[in-house]
């Protein structure tokens, strides 16, 4: 008995009949005795709806009439929710991230939390309520505009209602039945995880896992919130991702491998024929970090004795590519570089797992893998518990199937299931 925070995505609420779906679980869980709090996100594909029509409004629509737009969506779904639990029979209140006391910086679009002051929510909650709150949402502290929290941040909402409540768990619902140790979509013998720790589920969010955002994961291991990621679909178990497996169910000792990710949002850019003496690279990351342009693995190869002139490589978000490239070619008159290259069919394939550091073979079982899939790579860049590389993008089925079984990922039972969404 207890305070759970639960947040549900945007295809468990994707319709009427979801909705209600998720109204009778909500009800189940306040009937067994705990006070509820329900983060929700925009129904179905409606955030990337929204954004659609404000392109079609505007070429570069961002800020806070942006933002003021998308916070649409979550507040639909929060009223919705609100009445099919009424219509179940059970008090429920809605409340926007602004009234829940959700306070970010004034950074529109990409807004982070500063504060969460839940005055209003503990009222509704002695009061005998269910809470009900949109998620990705919150008020700048300085000009009180509203804001958003970036795409998919919903479950940083719930992890940071869960720390300012106190609640017990954070349980987050979502279309598949928990963390798997590669995307379901993607590799149909994927095995679900029961516990994962926060330092490996940050990997795996920083190498392309979509389950959980990376902003998400640190909340909660700032404040040490367990998440239980499980299906709103199923009603099974799911994962908890938290600092120390749950009691009684320890394992004689970590996997070596928690799992492999992808990534196919990023762009390669290369810049050919680099001068090789000092501040070269300086000049060229200074002019992309003045962009405020994010870049990913980096790749300087040894420069040809006759020429002295070097490559250096570089990924970044594909939506980035475009503005970065300028960036590059207004610093040619600084560098010197002979041309630039874009490619964006790339694919970043990464295997996660703490017990990396201690084991060795798995960088020589990674490769083989790859090359008995036939895969070519381009990059390479590692971490204490992460190895990537950077495919062809019509590479990366093969290549994260032939990674997963080579580490004996592959489960025996059920395929995994995918129970919603677009996808999209
Ligand atoms: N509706 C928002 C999005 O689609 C927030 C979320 O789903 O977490 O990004
Ligand atoms: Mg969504």
């Amino acid at each position: 008995m207890g305070l759970v925070v639960q947040k549900y995505g945007g295809s468990s609420v994707a319709d009427a009949e979801g909705i209600k779906r998720v109204a009778r679980r909500i009800v189940d869980t306040k009937k067994a005795g705990h006070q509820v709090v329900v983060v929700v996100s925009a129904m179905g594909d409606t955030t990337d709806e929204l954004i659609d029509l404000a392109e079609q409004v505007s070429p570069i629509p961002a800020g806070r009439e942006f933002d003021m737009l998308l916070t649409a969506g979550e507040r639909i779904s929060m009223a919705l929710l609100a009445m099919a639990i009424k219509n179940l029979g059970h008090e429920a209140q809605s409340f926007t991230g602004s009234q829940a006391g959700v306070i970010t910086d004034s950074s529109h679009n990409r807004a982070r939390i500063i504060d969460v002051t839940p005055g209003r929510i503990r009222t509704a909650l002695d009061e005998g309520n269910i809470a009900i709150v949109a998620g990705f949402q919150g008020v700048s502290q300085d000009k009180k505009d509203i804001t958003t929290l970036g795409r998919g941040g919903s479950d940083t909402t719930a992890v940071a209602l869960a720390a300012a409540l106190n609640a017990g768990v954070c349980e987050i619902y979502t279309d598949v039945d928990g963390i798997f140790t590669a995307d379901p979509r993607v590799v149909k013998k994927a095995r679900k995880m029961d516990w994962i720790a926060f330092e490996d589920m940050l990997e795996l969010a920083s190498s392309g896992s979509k389950v959980l955002l990376h902003r998400c994961v640190e909340y909660a291991r700032r404040y040490n919130i367990p998440i239980h990621v499980r299906s709103s679909f199923s009603g099974l178990p799911g994962t908890w991702v938290s600092n120390e497996p749950p009691q009684g169910d320890r394992p004689m000792e970590q996997a070596i491998i928690s799992g492999v990710s992808h990534d196919t949002s990023e762009a390669k850019i290369t810049v050919v024929g680099v001068p090789d003496k000092p501040g070269e690279a300086a000049t060229i990351f200074r002019a992309i970090a003045d962009a405020e342009i994010n870049i990913d693995m980096v790749v300087q190869n040894v420069s040809a004795a006759a020429t002295a002139l070097t490559d250096i490589s570089f990924t970044l978000p594909k939506t980035e590519g475009h503005r970065a490239m300028e960036a590059l070619t207004r610093a040619q008159a600084l560098i010197s570089f002979d041309s630039l290259r874009y490619d964006d069919q790339i694919a970043k394939i990464s295997l996660v797992g703490a017990g990396m550091k201690t084991n060795p073979g798995v960088t020589a079982t990674f490769f083989e893998a790859l090359s008995n899939a036939g895969v070519n790579i381009e990059l390479i860049s590692t971490s204490e518990i992460r190895i990537s590389v950077v495919t062809r993008v019509d590479d990366v089925k093969p290549a994260v199937q032939a990674v997963h079984s080579a580490f004996g990922l592959d489960s025996d039972s059920d395929e995994a299931v995918v129970y919603g969404g677009t996808g999209r």
